[in-house]
């Protein structure tokens, strides 16, 4: 390693000028993985998750980058003063590196510019409804928000759920007095998903500007993905683990610690999601980390007011690796969908991305054997809940480095907080 990058790959039993040999005989060494959908919450609801808790809890799981959605903030990162006041507020708190992305939750997208040449690696628009602290967009600002990212070669996600629909399920359940976990999913529908991820990828044919799809719960939306793909569009898409382990039956036997949206889906549905993740439809497993304090997850007033969010930052790793390998799997899809993928529909690869010559050294070395089990404990989140807790499964990352430097060892802390940093769009750092 020199300056921080990998400086040679050799067999050969040369000792090189190191300050540290990291024996890992019998691990793999994977490169560190690029969460693209965490939201830490730091600062406005840092009672949520903060940036300490949230970039130790990436460390412990092998997470080397966070692209940090900063929607969840107070206030809402939607501009260029916004993203430097952002910076300043977490710069000292990060132990892993990080970038933001920009929301676009305005009807006019006049800030979309100067958000761009601040280096947010990409915009976040809400198609269907989620917290109030978001609004979201129909599609006339959505197409316009397109031809401006077109033009400035941005990249544009999406929560791809249709607000109508949605919108008109809960208000018909709410009428009727329906508010149990069942209406919950029932006002969510399968429908609601294609319908979105079907706009927007019509937008993509009129506009030419990349869209990603974020959270994809159902292998019927890949398949639009695919097909999409296969015509050349520019559209990638990312799933998330708790739609590769986890079902409706678990929602609605153990409630609100499952709530999430889109929600999950089918027990069918699960099986099928893996063949997408499998052929690189999904070219990216992330966490969609959406932490929140014990009681909002409460069910007192029905399932539409709990909590809708999984923290799953510190899991994703182990627990696709587990789950992968239970599938006969190869554990080369480890670095391609948590590294590789990621790091190249964000415009980091050649610094992130892959263990190679010139890349950022951030190495993890993962356990094959190294059997686990997530209890509230193990979790290093501010709020220690999780839909992971009470999962066992093996294959552990047990060390994690960041740019050369050891930042977690076997669950421990082993830097300090401030040594990670800002990735911009453009190449730089922050
Ligand atoms: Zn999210």
């Amino acid at each position: 390693m020199a300056q921080e990058k990998i400086a040679a790959i050799t067999r050969k039993e040369i000792v090189w000028e190191a300050r540290q040999i990291e024996d890992a005989a019998g691990k793999f060494v994977f490169p560190g993985a690029i969460d693209v959908h965490a939201h830490l919450n730091d600062p406005g609801y840092n009672w949520r998750e903060d940036f300490e808790h949230g970039t130790m809890a990436a460390a412990a799981g092998g997470v080397t980058t966070i692209i940090d959605m900063p929607l969840q903030n107070a206030p809402a990162l939607t501009d260029a003063s916004l993203f430097r006041a952002k910076h300043e507020a977490v710069q000292k708190k990060a132990l892993v590196d990080y970038a933001f992305w920009g929301g676009l939750v305005d009807d006019t997208p006049d800030k979309m510019a100067e958000l761009h040449d601040a280096g947010v690696v990409a915009f976040k628009i809400f198609i269907g409804p989620v917290s109030p602290d978001y609004r979201s967009l129909g599609m006339g600002p959505i197409r316009e928000a397109m031809q401006k990212a077109a033009s400035l070669g941005a990249l544009v996600g999406f929560h791809a759920e249709d607000y109508s629909i949605i919108k008109h399920e809960e208000a018909r359940a709410l009428r009727e007095g329906r508010k149990g976990r069942a209406d919950f999913l029932r006002s969510r529908p399968l429908s609601a998903e294609l319908i979105a991820t079907e706009n927007v990828i019509n937008l993509v044919r009129e506009t030419g500007a990349g869209a990603h799809i974020c959270h994809v719960s159902h292998p019927d939306a890949a398949e639009l993905i695919r097909r999409a793909r296969s015509e050349g569009l520019p559209v990638s898409a990312e799933t998330c683990t708790h739609y590769l382990v986890y079902s409706e039956e678990d929602l609605l036997r153990d409630g609100a610690i499952y709530k999430c949206a889109p929600p999950l889906r089918e027990r069918e549905a699960v099986d099928r999601l893996w063949d997408y993740v499998a052929d690189g439809t999904l070219q990216c497993v992330a966490s969609d980390h959406s932490p929140c304090a014990q009681r909002e997850k409460s069910e007192e007033n029905g399932a539409f007011e709990a909590w809708g969010g999984i923290s799953g930052i510190q899991t994703t790793m182990q627990v696709f690796y587990d789950a992968a390998t239970r599938r006969n799997l190869s554990p080369t899809l480890i670095p391609k969908a948590l590294s590789e993928g990621p790091a190249r529909i964000f415009g980091l690869y050649g610094r992130k991305g892959a263990v190679d010559i010139g890349f950022d050294a951030d190495l993890v070395i993962f356990d094959p054997d190294r059997e686990w089990s997530v209890t509230p404990d193990s979790l290093f989140y501010l709020n220690k809940i999780s839909a992971f807790v009470g999962l066992k499964g093996k294959g552990l990352p047990v060390a994690t480095f960041v740019r050369g430097k050891l930042v977690h060892k076997d669950g421990e802390r082993k830097a300090d907080w401030g040594c990670g940093r800002l990735k911009l769009k453009n190449g730089g750092d922050g």
